[in-house]
């Protein structure tokens, strides 16, 4: 059943998620909004959990966690919420950028973008 196995893994990814967002108040300054993302998600997770946990419970048919994923994922990925904070690419070049960056900088830029040097465009030295 989806359901038990929900109930039995989804804690170690919540508690990743904490640990995340720990290693994120660190980084306070530049990490603020991803770390209001890394708490929502993991509020969302926990209602998962829990809805995953109640039809355990009432032993309801598994087909009951398909609203609540879509719920789930709709509720994350509208707007400029939760997910959407987190971006793989630089904002401006379009670079691949470190993981460091992905989980610690509000901006999304690559360093070379963050420090106002674009690798495309020379400088006005040359
Ligand atoms: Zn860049």
């Amino acid at each position: 059943m989806a359901s038990q196995w929900i109930v039995e893994y989804l804690q170690w990814l919540f508690l990743l998620i904490l640990l995340l967002n720990l290693a994120q108040r660190r980084q306070y300054e530049t990490a603020a909004r991803k770390r209001l993302a890394t708490l929502y998600i993991a509020a969302g997770l926990i209602l998962f959990y829990a809805v995953a946990h109640l039809i355990q419970l009432l032993e309801a048919s598994d087909w009951w966690l398909l609203p609540t994923a879509a719920a789930l994922v709709f509720a994350l990925t509208r707007g400029e919420s939760a997910l959407r904070a987190f971006r793989l690419s630089c904002r401006s070049c379009g670079a691949r950028l470190s993981l460091a960056t992905i989980v610690y900088q509000d901006s999304n830029l690559c360093s070379n973008c963050r420090f106002g040097q674009p690798p495309e465009a020379p400088g006005p030295e040359t």
